[in-house]
């Protein structure tokens, strides 16, 4: 059994629609779990109307119109015939969401997000489900929240392994006759909660979904289908040399992504390697491609440096304001606070008097950490940075890279430099 993972992108209108079935047919008599996210951005409309309804912004109503006319549009490129049950699961798309804000506030905007974002997945998978069945790919749609099983950390839930892979091989495994044929669609991102709510997983969340689908059916491969050739060297905006990779190892994929390497989820590669199940990454655009295999390789290859940019750094610096020593029980407070904000480190360095952290400078929760290790210390800040992270480099490469440039805060590893300087 392979587990297939189309994402946003290569769902974002009808065209794309029609060609992942083009791509499916590569792969006829094959076992396959399809995961599929939100069709293009519709996470990003569903998060404004989120917003809009939460802070009773007077919008509300166009972004719902936005969400289900951008749907109609491509359910009408599809060329369903009128009375097709599609349109049906359109409007009721509208009527949970409708539903949902029927309750009110009272559960918390977490708990609204995950009620009303979650749509998304479900009517995209609809979508998809009546144009391949429609099209010669007999395939059985399946809600994943009755699978993927979590905690009620609302828009971050934690996975309950050994109850989702109980309901997976259960009721996957087990099919039996003329279902065991068809392919399975269901939705990545979303999950449920021992109450049947819904929960997501975090943004991004559906590499995550098929690597547990992938886990719990001790697939034989899992295929991420992206918009780019392959895991990359960098990211070609920032860096011209870029070299598509043909095999990455686990260990790198892991560290590649946990520096912020976009191109799979940070949390995909964990459950893989546990059970060593290889993860392609290939084009939808060109599917007869190989793409590059991440899997259980002593090395990456080629072994050339991997660079990762990360833009909108903020660098704080933060020191006692008596300037005693910035030591252990003053640097658990720092943590304890850049944890109750959920500020995630880029990178930290500690001298005798001052800690510097670079992080992601997302105005909401920068400001309010600010203020909160400002009652505590004395905090300074530089703006307007880049952190650039390289896998395997050389000196030259660092040279290369920081050459005219303002260098704010440097750290090297054996295998990893990162630094962090001012944007040009
Ligand atoms: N639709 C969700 C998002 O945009 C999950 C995903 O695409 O992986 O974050």
């Amino acid at each position: 059994m392979k587990v297939f993972k189309f994402g946003g992108a290569s769902v974002k209108d009808a065209a794309s629609v029609k060609n992942v079935s083009e791509i499916l047919s590569l792969f006829k008599n094959e076992s396959l779990v399809i995961v599929i996210s939100a069709m293009g951005k519709t996470t990003n409309s569903l998060e404004k109307v989120v917003n809009a309804f939460y802070y009773q912004k007077s919008e509300l109503k166009d972004m719902l119109k936005f969400v289900k006319d951008f749907h109609l549009n491509i359910v009408d490129g599809l060329g369903f015939a009128k009375g097709h049950s599609i349109y049906h699961d359109l409007e009721n798309m509208s009527t949970e969401i409708d539903w949902v804000m029927e309750e009110g506030t009272s559960k918390g905007y977490a708990f609204i997000y995950d009620q009303i974002v979650s749509q998304g997945e479900l009517i995209s998978t609809k979508i998809m489900s009546a144009y391949l069945n429609e099209n010669g790919f007999a395939n059985q749609w399946l809600d994943a929240r009755d699978f993927i099983q979590t905690d009620n950390t609302y828009r971050e839930g934690k996975i309950n392994w050994e109850l989702t892979e109980k309901l997976i091989q259960e009721k996957i495994i087990s099919r039996d006759g003329a279902e065991k044929k068809k392919i399975i669609l269901t939705q990545g991102f979303i999950g449920s909660t021992s109450e049947n709510f819904t929960t997501t997983l975090g943004r991004e969340g559906s590499d995550y979904t098929a690597a547990i689908f992938s886990y719990c059916l001790n697939a034989e491969e899992m295929i991420v289908w992206k918009d780019v050739p392959g895991v990359l060297s960098a990211d070609p905006k920032y860096y011209e040399d870029a070299v598509k990779l043909q095999e990455v190892s686990y260990l790198d994929a892991i560290e590649l992504t946990y520096y912020g390497a976009t191109v799979i989820h940070p949390k995909t590669i964990k459950p893989l390697e546990n059970k060593y199940i290889p993860l392609r990454v290939r084009s939808f655009l060109s599917p007869k491609e190989s793409g590059t295999s991440v899997g259980n390789y002593s090395a990456t290859k080629p072994l050339v440096p991997c660079f990762i940019f990360k833009t909108n750094q903020i660098l704080l610096s933060i020191s006692a304001k008596d300037f005693s020593f910035v030591a252990e029980e003053a640097l658990s407070i720092i943590f304890k606070t850049f944890a109750d904000h959920k500020v995630k480190i880029n990178l930290m360095q500690n001298s005798a008097i001052s800690f510097s952290v670079c992080a992601d400078n997302d105005e909401f929760k920068m400001t309010p950490l600010i203020d909160d290790l400002s009652k505590n210390f004395k905090v300074l800040y530089n703006d307007n940075l880049r952190l650039v992270t390289v896998r395997h480099y050389y000196s030259a490469t660092i040279e290369k890279l920081t050459k005219d440039k303002t260098i704010l805060l440097e750290q090297r590893s054996r295998h990893t430099a990162q630094v962090v300087m001012k944007e040009d």
